[in-house]
């Protein structure tokens, strides 16, 4: 038995290869840098739904919520710049057992999925727990968001976001509920993970301190906006800076300005 690629899983598919590619590009995906867990349950086909099983992994604890879910997950040790070019072949489709103790790796081919996969998988199930629509988690290495986290004066939510929002009304619009901050962990554990969540209670998008961006949502484009307007936001900052001014940003009234005209809830 072979996958079956309907039109709703290619779409998913090509979305993931496109936005991979811009990880690249962009420069936040050296060497297997970032990850991408998707829940494709909904789109995956009942045609696929019993394909064998091409090996099998337990889960860091029991994942009740997720049982019987499917999911896409970028490979390990895989890089961003050859899930742009094949998502299947260098990402697994997987699905969740019944009990929510494991998985098991059933397309497309039998590829181990990212070690990030327990802090993934604990915070989307979390998510649906909450019955949130949330099903998607996006990490990746954004240079200069990145530096920001390294600022000792930026280390705290309202300072670091005040700072993100002033370079740019765009910011606010798009990420009104700004940037969460979560302390430095290892990467790849539990321990992240249970740092992240109530972060992600106001936030859908944190910094892990000097190490990358961890995003949630439901759509993949969406998800990569977020990322992609704040590091605009901090190249802006790093530009005057590298010029040798410090820039004005937009002031606390301007920024509120923002909100009737953009019907922006927070
Ligand atoms: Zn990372």
């Amino acid at each position: 038995m072979k996958l079956k690629v309907n039109d709703k899983l290619k779409e998913q598919l090509d979305e993931v290869a496109e936005i991979a590619g811009y990880l690249w590009q962009k420069g936040w995906a050296e060497r297997n840098a970032g990850n991408i867990s998707i829940n494709i349950s909904d789109i995956i086909g009942d045609e696929n739904k019993d394909l064998p099983s091409l090996s099998t992994y337990g889960l860091p604890g029991e994942m009740k919520e997720l049982s019987g879910d499917f999911f896409f997950v970028t490979g390990t040790g895989k890089r961003m710049r050859d899930v742009a070019k094949d998502p299947l072949k260098n990402g697994a489709i997987i699905r969740i057992s019944s009990d929510g103790n494991s998985y098991d790796v059933i397309a497309e081919e039998n590829i181990k999925p990212t070690s990030e996969l327990a802090s993934h998988f604990s915070i989307l199930s979390s998510f649906k727990k909450k019955g949130s629509k949330n099903r998607l988690v996006l990490h990746t290495h954004p240079t200069d968001l990145i530096a920001l986290s390294h600022i000792k004066e930026l280390k705290n939510e309202d300072a670091l976001n005040n700072l993100l929002w002033s370079m740019h009304p765009e910011t606010f619009i798009v990420v009104p509920r700004g940037i969460g901050l979560v302390p430095y962990e290892v990467p790849g554990t539990v321990a992240i993970a249970d740092l992240t969540l109530p972060v992600l209670e106001k936030h859908d998008i944190v910094i892990w301190e000097k190490h990358g961006a961890f995003a949630i949502g439901e759509n993949l484009t969406d998800t990569f906006d977020l990322i992609d307007t704040l590091s605009k936001s901090a190249q802006i900052y790093a530009f005057a800076k590298t010029c040798g001014y410090h820039p004005e940003g937009l002031t606390k009234e301007q920024i509120n300005g923002l909100i009737k005209p953009f019907n922006i809830k927070i």
